[in-house]
């Protein structure tokens, strides 16, 4: 068709939707009657179950850090915490697209932000490959179905991150898992303090200054972390960052809202727009238990760490590695083959981090965490029973033999 014939033919289309269609244009132009920071403040107080209470306009902190021709707007939204014990901020990072006379808003980790996000000209690529990033589905299938039944759970509890602080160096837990806001919610949230007392992101992502001493990166696979008390902390909207990267020093931050008695970073585990149970996820080589409000334990294959003791971080456990557990023992026996039917062919200690090449089911044991018949394959073409394997998957982590 020629340029000439095109132009009449859409020309013949609209005249024949006239007059209505007509006036469309001009209105699309036009700017939103309602303001984006009202938009956004409106979801932000609907969303009890991310804010933890009811809060007030008057409590609520939007900030618009990046906009394009009043079509388009991106930034941060907070709601700034009461000034009582274990209380903190929360919120959301925000995409925001004009529609008529109002906004659509997304916050992080709702399944709408990663769409609108795709489409938005103030988010950058980076950005958008983050935030398309999928969080693990529901709980991973065994082998064979049947014979692997994990008592406690039966999810992907891999989070690929470190602790909050330099690998290598071992700092305090001062509290064990308790909520993120201080009253509602899972109890997503441990308190360390110690060493240099510098905080450090603890997988790569894109890192966010939500407010004062508040940060938040927000990683692949649908999980964030969030950092609080922060003093000297970066200044970030989107900055990449690494895992390790500074994020601010320890502190006693308050700014909005909250309290701390000590020096310390209030970390919390977000996974799809939701504070989750940081119970039996794996950071920095430890795997988190709660036995109650701020008590609860750690553990590196079979050594335990309670509240106030010292956490080392091993650093971050690849999504197809895991952790040696011994349930006790000193070390777990190495075999030739899926089976304690094989020569034993050495032995790897309690603690060690092994890298997983393939599994398949085997001679069936009694672990820490209930009874398998899987068999993981090494790097180094020896197998261990799953059953003295931390992976935090209830499965193979990297496919069958
Ligand atoms: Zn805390």
């Amino acid at each position: 068709m020629s340029h000439r014939r095109r132009v009449a033919a859409i020309l013949t289309a609209v005249l024949a939707l006239a007059p209505a269609v007509l006036a469309l244009p001009a209105t699309a132009q036009a700017a939103p009657r309602t303001s984006v920071t009202t938009a956004v403040t409106d979801k932000l107080l609907g969303q009890t179950a991310l804010t933890g209470r009811s809060a007030g306009p008057d409590e609520t902190r939007v900030e618009v850090t990046r906009e394009k021709g009043g079509r388009w707007a991106f930034g941060t939204a907070v709601v700034v915490a009461p000034r009582t014990e274990g209380a903190a901020p929360t919120g959301a990072v925000f995409v925001a697209r004009a529609e008529g006379d109002g906004w659509t808003v997304a916050f992080d980790g709702e399944p709408a932000f990663a769409d609108l996000a795709a489409d938005s000209p103030v988010v950058t690529a980076e950005e958008k490959r983050i935030f398309a990033s999928a969080g693990p589905t529901a709980a991973a299938e065994p082998l064979s179905p049947g014979d692997f039944v994990r008592p406690l759970t039966g999810g992907d509890y891999r989070t690929g991150m470190a602790l909050p602080w330099s690998t290598g160096a071992s700092w305090t837990m001062t509290g064990g898992p308790h909520q993120w806001d201080g009253a509602s919610g899972p109890y997503s949230s441990v308190d360390f303090a110690g060493g240099d007392q510098a905080v450090r992101a603890t997988r790569a992502g894109a890192a966010y200054t939500m407010c004062s001493g508040f940060v938040r990166v927000i990683h692949d696979r649908g999980y964030a972390s969030d950092y609080y008390h922060l003093t000297g902390h970066v200044n970030a909207n989107g900055t990449s960052v690494s895992q390790g990267t500074f994020l601010g020093n320890t502190g006693t931050n308050v700014a909005c809202g909250g309290s701390a008695t000590g020096r310390h970073v209030h970390f919390g585990l977000r996974q799809n727009n939701a504070y989750v149970p940081i119970a039996d996820h794996g950071i920095g080589g430890w795997v988190f238990y709660s036995t109650g409000w701020y008590e609860g334990y750690a553990m590196h294959g079979s050594t335990t760490r309670y509240n106030g003791g010292a956490l080392h971080n091993h650093g971050a456990l690849g999504l197809t590695q895991g952790i040696v557990d011994a349930n006790g023992g000193g070390s777990v026996n190495k075999r030739s083959g899926p089976g304690t039917g094989y020569a034993a062919v050495g032995s790897v200690a309690d603690g060690t981090t092994v890298t997983v090449s393939c599994s398949r089911n085997g001679t069936t044991h009694q672990g820490r965490f209930g009874t398998t018949s899987l068999w993981n394959r090494l790097s180094d073409g020896t197998w261990i029973s799953d059953a003295y394997l931390w992976t935090g998957y209830n499965g193979a982590v990297n496919g069958a033999c």
